[in-house]
């Protein structure tokens, strides 16, 4: 084999980022060989996911969910346990979350010889990156291909003011040092539906505000409505299709002033009205780049940019804006780089998982979309109450939704909210990815599982589908 030719530079791929977008990018590359260099300008290993999203809020939602589950279980009641904890205790589990995740993550880039350059990365041409310490000093290093994995933060309209102690947004309620007695939710995107469906856990009276005409819109309608039934069940006050004309900070609380003359008083006020890709300090023009309006890069379906050596997946790109997308992304790019087909097929087919109260995931097309497209599909449901284990558990809220083809029964979306359905959901995904003929709703129907389980469910919902065809 011929030796690889001297490169002029000193990295074969550079990653600015150690989110879960950034990391996929360096663990594919160095797998494959190639000298790779991370830039991360926060003190710690893991990116916003580890650190200020996605870690902090599943490990804050599970404490909260097993307090809840302790106060409301009739055999601890009856023992006398009521276990009432502040958000500040409930916490305190995240931490030693993150500093596993930090730990583990850290490990990757050691054991695979990725040396990380601490500080903030900007360019100075296609292929130089100047990487500048909190101190001031700065390093140049260079490299044949830069992915950019710089993640987003909050949009922070100018005429709200953040700094007052009332006012969060997604990264400040994690510094949030009381329990409120009730809480605005401004913005019912996923964030903002978690973190409603979390504090209304906790007992606090919910306002969500919804600048759109449904919560969730891209899910499937009849998840959408599961989500603001029982939301709604739980307490809470939805108002949709609002916009705000003013927060008002006050000692006591926030007011929030809308459009339409209503105005609604809290204890604290969480914006979770849009995210801004972190791209405002990289020096973009250096390289001929342009973020749009909201910071984020436009890519191709190799995620490259328009500068054909540099890269950008994760939410800097936008949408779905998932640490799970954003570490296959991360791969889809490296592979690129290393020039391997198979890349374009990681990043297909995303599941959502979202975890409000109940929790959804959804893979594949809803019905809207298949409606849109006139395929001729058929339904099938179950029930989670009529399952045993839901029973056993008590988790009985919930639902699967098979959407499949008429004629060929291949899958085409699968649609669940309920207990673990981030977990079930996977289940048919590994079906439904199958090439033809082997995606089939026959498999859930001729495949026997186990007794007591949730995944029953697949063959309660086949077989419910399958009893529709005539
Ligand atoms: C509250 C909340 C809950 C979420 N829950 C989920 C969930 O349950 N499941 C899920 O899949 N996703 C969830 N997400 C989304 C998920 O966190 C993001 O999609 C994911 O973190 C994106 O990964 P990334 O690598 O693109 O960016 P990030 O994880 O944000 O990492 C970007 C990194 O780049 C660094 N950086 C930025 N600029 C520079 C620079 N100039 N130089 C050097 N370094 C730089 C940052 O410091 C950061 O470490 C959640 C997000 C939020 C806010």
């Amino acid at each position: 084999m011929a030796a690889k030719p001297q490169s002029q530079y000193q990295f074969d791929v550079i990653v600015i980022g150690t989110g879960p977008g950034g990391e996929g990018a360096a663990m594919q590359a160095v797998k494959h060989g190639r000298k790779v260099a991370v830039v991360e300008r926060y003190s710690r290993i893991g990116g916003g996911c580890t650190h200020w999203g996605t870690i902090p809020s599943k490990a804050l939602r599970f404490a909260i969910f097993r307090m809840v589950e302790a106060n409301s279980n009739p055999l601890f009641r009856e023992a006398g346990v009521n276990v009432e904890l502040t958000i500040p205790q409930l916490r305190k589990g995240a931490e030693a979350v993150i500093n596993q995740q930090e730990d583990l993550r850290r490990g990757f880039y050691d054991k695979n010889g990725i040396p990380i350059y601490s500080g903030a990365a900007r360019f100075v041409d296609p292929h130089t990156i100047e990487v500048c310490e909190d101190k001031g000093a700065c390093e140049r290093i260079t490299a044949e291909n830069i992915v950019i994995a710089t993640g987003a933060r909050p949009y922070r309209p100018p005429d709200i003011d953040f700094t007052h102690p009332r006012i969060f947004d997604s990264d400040t309620i994690l510094s949030l040092s009381f329990t409120p007695w009730a809480i605005t939710v401004y913005g019912a995107g996923v964030v903002g539906c978690e973190y409603a469906s979390m504090f209304r856990n906790m007992g606090c009276k919910l306002n969500l505000v919804n600048t759109r005409n449904q919560l969730l819109e891209f899910l499937d309608d009849e998840i959408c409505d599961a989500l603001s039934y029982f939301l709604r069940e739980k307490g809470a006050l939805i108002r949709h299709g609002e916009q705000y004309e003013r927060v008002e900070g006050v000692d006591d609380g926030v007011i929030l002033h809308l459009k339409s003359g209503k105005k609604i008083k809290t204890d604290i006020f969480l914006w979770a009205n849009g995210r801004t890709g972190n791209t405002d300090h990289l020096d973009l023009g250096k390289v001929g780049l342009t973020p749009d309006s909201r910071g984020q890069l436009a890519v191709d379906d190799r995620y490259a940019t328009a500068v054909p050596n540099i890269y950008a997946v994760g939410d800097v790109i936008g949408l779905p804006a998932l640490a799970s997308a954003a570490y296959m992304q991360g791969r889809a790019a490296a592979l690129h780089i290393i020039g391997d087909a198979c890349a374009k097929l990681l990043a297909k087919d995303i599941p959502t998982g979202i975890y409000t109260s109940p929790e959804i995931s959804s893979v594949g097309k809803n019905e809207r979309e298949l409606t849109a497209e006139n395929v001729p599909y058929e339904v099938g449901h179950a029930q989670f109450k009529s399952l045993a284990r839901a029973q056993i558990t008590n988790q009985k809220v919930g639902m699967l939704k098979l959407l499949f083809h008429r004629e060929t029964l291949a899958l085409l979306g699968i649609h669940c909210f309920g207990a673990n359905a981030s977990e079930i959901i996977h289940i048919g995904q590994a079906i439904m990815n199958q090439p033809a003929p082997n995606n089939s709703l026959m498999y859930f129907i001729n495949t026997t599982f186990n007794y007591p389980t949730m995944a029953e469910a697949y063959r309660v919902a086949a077989l419910n589908g399958y009893n529709r065809l005539f």
